[in-house]
C-alpha cells in the first residue's frame, strides 16, 4: 500500500511537470524524425526488442544482470523513465510480481504490452504448485519465446506503422536465429542419456525448458524466489538425488546459492557426492558485452553448462 501511494505521488509530480505533457503532445506522433523510446523489464525482452526494432528503437531494460525479477521493485527513477516511454514491454504472468501496481498506473498513460499475452493459453504451463497461476518463465522454451517476439513485432508495427517493413524484416531475421538456436538446444540435450536428463536448480524456473527439451526438472524454491525452501524440501530432494545418482545440481545467477549449497551438504551427509554443475542464467542474462549478455548467448551457455555437467 505504501508503495502504491509512493507511485501515485510520483505521478502527481510528473503530471505537473513537463514530462507527461510532452508525452501527450507526442501521442499521435510521427516517429519519422525520432526513435521509439522503449522500456523493458528483463534483459531477455530488451534483447528481443533491440533485434526487432533495430535502429528504430532506443531500449532500456530496468533489470540488469543478476537481478531477480520476482523481487524487483520499481525505483522512483524507473517510474519516471516508464512514464516518459513510448511503450513498455514486460513479461507478464506475474513474473514481475512486485510491479503490478506500477503497471496498472502506467497503463492509463503509456502503451504497455505483456509479451506473454500473445501466447496461446493452452501452450502455457500451470503446475499444481503454482496455485492456478501460469508459469511465467517462457523464455526457457525458445520456440515459445518466438511467439513473444512476434508479439513485440506486432506492437511496434502498430505504434510506428510507417516503419512496418523494417520491423517485419528484422523480425524474420531474428526468428531465423532463434529457430537455429532451438535446434541447437535440442541437439545438445540429446547428448545426455535419457535417464540422466534431470535438472535440479535453485528455483522452479526451468519447467518450459524441461517440457521442450525432454528434461525432468526439480527446483528447490517454488515458481517465485519469494517463497523460501524449507528443510523438508531440501531433505526430500537430497534423498531423490542419492536414489537417482544425479551427478550435478545447478546454481542460478539471479538467486543466492545458499539453498543449493545446503542441498549439496544434505546429499553429502547421505554418503553421495553431487557437484555444482555451474551457474545458470535463469531469470536474468549475463553482463552486456559478454556472449551471455544476449538471449541466444544465455541459452547456449545454459545448455552447454547443463550438458557438460550431466554427461559422464
Ligand atoms: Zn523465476
Amino acid at each position: 500500500m505504501r508503495n502504491l501511494i509512493r507511485i501515485i505521488l510520483i505521478f502527481a509530480l510528473i503530471s505537473t511537470g513537463c514530462v507527461l505533457q510532452d508525452q501527450q503532445a507526442d501521442s499521435k506522433a510521427d516517429f519519422s524524425s525520432r526513435k521509439i523510446w522503449v522500456i523493458t523489464t528483463t534483459g531477455m525482452i530488451a534483447d528481443a526488442v533491440r533485434n526487432v526494432g533495430g535502429e528504430r528503437v532506443e531500449v532500456r531494460a530496468l533489470m540488469g544482470p543478476g537481478v531477480d525479477p520476482h523481487l524487483y521493485k520499481a525505483s522512483e527513477g524507473d517510474v519516471i523513465r516508464m512514464a516518459d516511454a513510448d511503450i513498455i514491454f514486460y513479461n507478464g504472468l506475474h513474473l514481475e510480481g512486485k510491479m503490478s501496481e506500477v503497471f496498472e498506473q502506467m497503463q492509463r498513460r503509456v502503451k504497455t504490452a505483456a509479451i506473454s499475452s500473445g501466447i496461446a493459453r493452452d501452450s502455457l504451463l500451470s503446475p499444481p504448485a503454482f496455485q492456478g497461476n501460469y508459469d511465467p518463465h517462457i523464455w526457457f522454451d525458445v520456440g515459445l519465446w518466438m511467439e513473444g517476439v512476434k508479439n513485440i513485432s506486432k506492437n511496434l508495427v502498430a505504434l510506428d506503422t510507417a516503419s512496418a517493413e523494417i520491423y517485419h524484416r528484422n523480425t524474420a531475421a531474428y526468428l531465423q536465429i532463434l529457430s537455429e538456436l532451438d535446434a541447437y538446444v535440442h541437439q545438445q540435450a540429446m547428448r545426455v542419456l535419457v535417464e540422466k536428463r534431470v535438472l535440479i536448480t535453485a528455483h522452479d524456473a526451468f519447467n518450459y525448458f524441461g517440457r521442450a527439451y525432454g528434461f525432468e526438472v526439480r527446483g528447490l524454491q517454488g515458481i517465485s524466489t519469494a517463497a523460501e525452501a524449507g528443510t523438508a524440501d531440501i531433505q526430500n530432494l537430497a534423498q531423490y538425488i542419492v536414489e537417482r545418482k544425479i551427478p550435478a545440481v545447478f546454481v542460478e545467477s539471479s538467486v543466492p546459492p545458499r539453498y543449493i549449497e545446503a542441498l549439496q551438504a544434505a546429499v553429502q551427509a547421505r554418503g553421495f557426492k553431487v557437484k555444482i554443475g555451474g551457474s545458470l542464467y535463469s531469470d536474468a542474462m549475463g553482463s552486456a558485452g559478454t556472449p551471455e549478455g544476449s538471449y541466444p548467448g544465455m541459452v547456449r551457455y545454459n545448455i552447454d553448462t547443463i550438458v557438460n555437467a550431466l554427461i559422464q
